[in-house]
């Protein structure tokens, strides 16, 4: 399988220029190291009706382009249980019956880290393990042989975070998400993960499951996200930041699109024009303040 970039985006609603920003960066980084781009839906969670096809709508827009269909994840069931299932072979799994507010108030285990889950059903005897059933459903938790683990980042360098039992498959039987990415990019053959840098705290736990289900590592390059003018991450109520809000007000897509690559230190135009200057070790580090 040929080498490929991608972008994975819920469909929770419309695009804004922070997530097109980020679209345009993961293409930039796999069409310049001569890779295949794909696009996934990861529809599994907070998917909303409609959202997808505008998503690959204002993707298209903006001069996103990808090979082949965009995959979707709701489609993808049986390989993210053949994951779980080897797992469970392995002994690497166990049934989870906490609660949300459970685990919130449950004192943290000794020396573990700030927000790790902190181990309630970790170790419980079959008696405990026979009440818990009766209550209601399990959620299933990785049993991690470490509490961190480090990876590498294009524009990061070496990041080290927190590896805790995180979940699996939830209790409503949804696959979570730190599981399905790992499984999907590596049947997908995606050896380079261009994301917003709000991923990097997860990375280390997908990147430790990977290497439990033998599957190499990925290039990662978190990106800096789009933020509005109190320094938080930028959202729909800001105001105008999708194509279509831009176009009522005026903006082209064009006008977004040259906005976007001169944010990025790069030459307004199409995205292919873009290609010949851009270069990863230039990129700016910083967030970028969307002004409307
Ligand atoms: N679907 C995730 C999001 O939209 C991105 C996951 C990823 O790129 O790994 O935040």
């Amino acid at each position: 399988m040929t080498s490929a970039g991608r972008f994975a985006p819920s469909p929770s609603g419309e695009l804004h220029v922070g997530n097109l920003r980020t679209a345009i960066l993961a293409w930039l980084f796999a069409r310049s190291s001569g890779r295949r781009f794909l696009l996934r839906v990861e529809d599994l969670d907070r998917a909303r009706a409609g959202a997808e096809a505008l998503q690959l709508r204002d993707l298209a827009a903006v001069g996103v382009t990808w090979d082949g269909d965009a995959v979707r994840q709701t489609a993808r069931g049986t390989l993210y249980e053949d994951a779980i299932g080897r797992l469970q072979q392995a002994g690497l799994t166990y049934e989870c019956y906490c609660t949300r507010r459970e685990i919130q108030e449950a004192p943290s285990a000794p020396h573990a880290p700030q927000g790790a889950y902190p181990g309630t059903c970790r170790n419980l005897d079959a008696a405990e393990l026979e009440f818990k059933r009766s209550t209601r459903p399990a959620a299933v938790r990785l049993r991690a042989g470490v509490q961190e683990y480090t990876v590498r980042d294009v524009l990061h360098g070496e990041y080290t975070g927190v590896v805790d039992d995180f979940v699996l498959r939830r209790n409503d039987g949804v696959t979570a998400y730190n599981l399905a990415v790992v499984v999907d990019d590596a049947a997908q053959g995606i050896d380079q993960v261009v994301r917003g840098d709000d991923l990097l705290p997860s990375t280390p736990r997908q990147a430790y499951l990977a290497s439990l289900l033998d599957i190499p590592l990925p290039e990662y390059a978190h990106v800096p996200l789009v933020v509005n003018d109190d320094g938080a991450r930028l959202a729909k109520r800001d105001g105008a930041v999708t194509l279509a809000d831009l176009a009522e007000t005026g903006v082209s897509v064009q006008d977004v699109r040259n906005r976007l690559l001169v944010s990025l230190g790069l030459p307004p135009g199409t995205l292919q024009q873009a290609l010949a200057s851009f270069d990863p070790d230039r990129l700016p580090k910083q967030p970028w303040v969307w002004k409307a």
